[in-house]
């Protein structure tokens, strides 16, 4: 009853999840219980299909990469060219670092199987030998449990030589980062993973024509892998019921902040953070919600006025944002939204892989205009600064974190440039640090 009226989703497909279906049971991460699930099921009907059949049911799906941009997974499968005489590789990006999203991490440690059966499907579609798995260093834990996964389906015989008698032979590498975030874009992750400085490459060539060690190579985000054995086994059509035409299927959302519960919810694309607040108890008791992101920090930021827009590619593209990584950090009135943006930006400014000049000294000048204006000492005049500064950000630096980093800084200009006003002739900020929660 309490989902009615917020959308066209029914209750039945909000709360029958797949990839996190059994996360609480006991030792959900171990091989006998995912396989008391359907376990490795999409598998097998995969190996009775031929490799280019498999590349073209994951199209059909219509599965969109979960990494944050959307990208059709079987598409990008089909790019990997045929008969080059070159090896294929396949890479999955594990180093989930955009902040507020908490679901790739999550899903290893919970249910690392379907991503290692996901893994087995693709490299078999894309005719690959060899499959790595770029973990974000800092979670060792997940590293521990990725590994003695690994070490389970080798000795089932669902990695290693001839893998179910199919004649694949397969070998699974996990690799753990140094914690840097710009590892986690596609090409500085390859150059990391080859064992130097993770910085971003121009691209094109995309990693599909060019990839880890210059050959052609599939990067896929864990949660996008990781629901390829559920499509098989239980059919395109089952996936395409769920979401909407152009984003169809369940996936993943991180809900974070001043929420009463925070967590991940599984849901289908195009729910609502209404549906989301409804279904998990809301803002914490006695406030309202003022900001949140629809996909982190480098989706521009909504207000409680975006409520309702469907989250999905579309339905955030046309209210002015991007569904990024899905993850949703809500703030509620008590935030102060300079500060905010600060504490974002500093992230970015740290993070610079310092390649290009516009991300590398913008995002250092922004927090030095952020700092000021958070501590009374801004001008009006460092509000253009501010857009000013982020405008030759966007779109001219040399990957999409500098796109990320101008980001909250125009959004946060847009709904709440009044804000940043007040802190200027107010010569401080009008949050009193000491009942603002957000960044304590
Ligand atoms: P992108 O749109 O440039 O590319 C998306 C994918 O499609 C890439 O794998 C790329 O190789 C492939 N692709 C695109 N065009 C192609 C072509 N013509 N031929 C072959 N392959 C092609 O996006 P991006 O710069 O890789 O990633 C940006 C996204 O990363 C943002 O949407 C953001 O949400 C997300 N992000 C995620 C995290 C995280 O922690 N998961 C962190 C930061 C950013
Ligand atoms: Fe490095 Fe930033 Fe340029 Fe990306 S945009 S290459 S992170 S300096």
């Amino acid at each position: 009853g309490k989902f009615e009226g917020g959308g066209e989703i029914s209750p039945e497909k909000l709360l029958s999840p797949v990839l996190s279906a059994f996360w609480d049971e006991e030792k959900s991460w171990a091989l006998d219980v995912y396989r008391r699930h359907e376990g490795y099921e999409g598998l097998r009907k995969a190996l009775a299909m031929s490799p280019d059949e498999v590349i073209a049911y994951v199209k059909d799906s219509g599965l969109r990469g979960r990494g944050g941009a959307g990208f059709p997974t079987g598409m990008k499968w089909q790019f990997i060219p045929q008969g080059d005489g070159k090896p294929h590789y396949l890479v999955v990006n594990a180093d989930e670092s955009e902040p507020g999203t908490c679901k790739d991490i999550p899903l290893l440690f919970a249910n690392p199987h379907s991503l290692i059966e996901g893994i087995v499907i693709a490299c078999y579609a894309i005719r690959s030998s060899h499959a790595f798995i770029y973990l974000r260093g800092e979670v060792v834990p997940v590293l521990r449990r990725l590994h003695s996964a690994v070490e389970e389906a080798y000795a089932a015989g669902f990695l290693g030589k001839d893998v179910l008698g199919s004649g694949l032979d397969l070998e699974l590498t996990v690799h753990a980062g140094a914690g840097a975030y710009i590892c986690g874009e596609e090409t500085a992750l390859l150059d990391s993973l080859e064992g130097r400085r993770g910085q971003p490459r121009l691209r094109p060539p995309f990693p599909a024509v060019a990839g880890l060690y210059a050959c052609p190579t599939v990067v896929n985000n864990v949660e996008s892998i990781a629901s390829v054995p559920a499509i098989l086994h239980r059919g395109k059509e089952w996936f395409r019921s769920m979401g909407s035409e152009k984003s169809p299927g369940f996936t993943l959302y991180s809900l974070s902040g001043h929420v009463t519960n925070p967590g991940q919810y599984e849901a289908p694309l195009g729910v609502t953070l209404r549906q989301l607040l409804d279904m998990s108890g809301g803002m914490r008791p006695g406030h309202r919600l003022k900001f949140w992101t629809p996909g982190g920090s480098s989706t521009p930021m909504f207000t409680d006025e975006h409520l309702d827009v469907p989250l999905d590619y579309e339905g955030v593209g046309a209210a002015g944002s991007m569904l990024g990584t899905k993850a949703l950090q809500c703030f509620d009135e008590t935030t102060c939204v300079v500060r905010a943006v600060t504490r974002w930006t500093e992230f970015y400014a740290h993070e610079s892989c310092g390649k290009c000049t516009p991300c590398r000294e913008g995002t250092y000048w922004l927090v030095q205009l952020l700092r000021d204006i958070e501590a009374g000492k801004g001008s009006m005049s460092d509000l253009d600064k501010l857009a000013d500064i982020a405008d030759n950000i966007n779109g001219k630096s040399f990957c999409a974190l500098g796109d990320g980093a101008a980001s909250p800084i125009f959004s946060s200009l847009k709904y709440f440039r009044e804000e940043y006003e007040e802190h200027i002739t107010g010569r401080g900020c009008p949050f009193d640090p000491a009942k603002s929660t957000a960044w304590a």
